[in-house]
């Protein structure tokens, strides 16, 4: 009869987690990943003995990926060719209670490499050839920090289950064992990295959907040209061009707008990127903009939504910049209570007031016989696009260079009118 209770689980959430990286400023091994969902898993070696990293790795590896093939996973292994090691060794010597080495091991990390606690992506595991008495790992349920020993080369696997919300089950199938089965060295089972039950599955599967891929961005909106700079920005990995250092921006977009990003006034090269929350790469551009700054034009993101800006340097230069935003905006007028109210209390000046381009679209069912476009109004570039799909015509007044003109629009027609300093032109 197997005795040992091999795996404790520490059921308290872990404060998760963490915001700024530069306590060892240049430590650049905790760097995070801007992109599709990632982990940064950090395999922490307290022993020099531990051969079996591979597996260990592609353990945890098809553990992960059975739930969510599509998380993308960075494995990095921290040992004595680390500049940083022996203190991280001299801190965190190997002691037999398994409680109190992994807080001693979270304090560590916590206190050298992260200077506050909001959401990351950053798991953590002591690696150690030995137990910690009868135990061989223990992990912060939700947390981000664990212990491991090489006693069996799935115990890895198993305590990033609970790093990821799993719990314990016992459900076995012949020979085989749950990677959550709790005492995984036991002499008839063999844990599956993939056999999970459904319960485990689902909450390991929601954990991963949470993965942030923008823990440190700042929202912005579109009157931002602040000063910026990239000099003391963290680095990142996942950029398309490099690894480098980076600010990212949370902007709210909206729709039936259109956006421009520029960078002014940088001194130095850079590089912009524009992701969708979810992590993927919509737009980047390296010199679109005067000189070597990065310009995006004509951006439409089709709804509101967030989207993130990224701006980071060429050959991971870094330096002072500034963003500028200009947005362009559609007001699309096609509901029969707008269309006959048109031409009352200046509502159609108004709309053109606030918005770049107003697209009115007449249809059947709605009479509209006549429009006059104003002739003053707020804002530089504006246009009006009329589109007749309706049996009666729709006469336009319009004023250029102080002769009033009109035009007659049918069914079928569309037709837009640009302001000029002088009134109207048709385009
Ligand atoms: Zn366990």
């Amino acid at each position: 009869m197997n005795k040992k209770i091999l795996l404790l689980c520490i059921s308290f959430f872990c404060l998760a987690s963490t915001n700024a990286y530069s306590k060892f400023a240049d430590l650049s091994r905790i760097t995070p990943t801007i992109g599709k969902q990632s982990i940064n898993l950090w395999f922490w070696k307290i022993a020099s003995t531990i051969d079996d990293q591979d597996d260990i790795e592609n353990n945890l590896l098809d553990t992960i990926s059975s739930v969510d093939p599509n998380v993308k996973i960075y494995v990095h292994w921290f040992d004595s060719n680390d500049e940083y090691y022996w203190f991280f060794y001299n801190a965190n010597r190997k002691n037999d209670i398994p409680s109190f080495q992994l807080r001693l091991f979270r304090n560590y990390v916590l206190s050298s490499y992260y200077l506050n606690a909001v959401g990351h992506n950053d798991y953590h595991i002591l690696v150690a050839e030995d137990k910690w008495g009868d135990y061989s790992g223990v992990a912060y349920l939700r947390g981000h920090f664990s212990l491991s020993s090489d006693d069996n080369e799935k115990i890895a696997a198993h305590v990033m289950g609970h790093m990821l919300n799993a719990q314990h089950n016992y459900d076995t199938s012949w020979f085989s064992a749950s990677i959550m089965y709790p005492h995984p060295s036991y002499w008839l089972y063999t844990l599956q990295t993939k056999f999970w039950n459904s319960d485990n599955q689902h909450s390991v599967g929601r954990t991963l959907k949470k993965l942030k891929h923008f823990p440190d961005s700042k929202l912005i909106d579109i009157e931002y040209l602040g000063d910026d700079s990239t000099k003391n920005a963290k680095k990142y990995n996942g950029l398309k061009w490099d690894e480098s250092r980076a600010n990212i921006h949370k902007l709210l977009v909206e729709k039936n707008t259109i956006y421009d990003i520029t960078i002014i006034q940088a001194d130095f090269d850079t590089y912009l990127y524009v992701y969708d929350k979810d992590g993927n790469l919509l737009d980047k551009n390296d010199d679109g903009g005067p000189g070597s700054w990065s310009k995006l034009e004509h951006q439409d993101f089709g709804s509101a939504k967030e989207v993130y800006l990224v701006v980071s340097g060429y050959k991971r230069a870094s330096g002072e910049y500034k963003i500028r935003l200009t947005d362009y905006k559609t007001l699309i007028i096609e509901d029969s209570d707008t269309l006959s109210s048109l031409g009352e209390n200046n509502n159609l000046r108004n709309f053109i007031n606030l918005n770049n381009k107003v697209w009115i679209k007449v249809h059947n069912g709605i009479w509209v016989g006549e429009i006059t476009l104003p002739q003053r109004f707020l804002g530089k570039k504006r246009k009006v696009t009329l589109t007749v799909d309706s049996r009666w015509p729709v006469k336009v007044i319009f004023t250029v260079n102080r002769i009033k003109k009109s035009r007659i629009v049918s069914q079928g027609e569309e037709i837009t009118w640009v302001n000029t300093g002088d009134g109207w032109l048709i385009k």
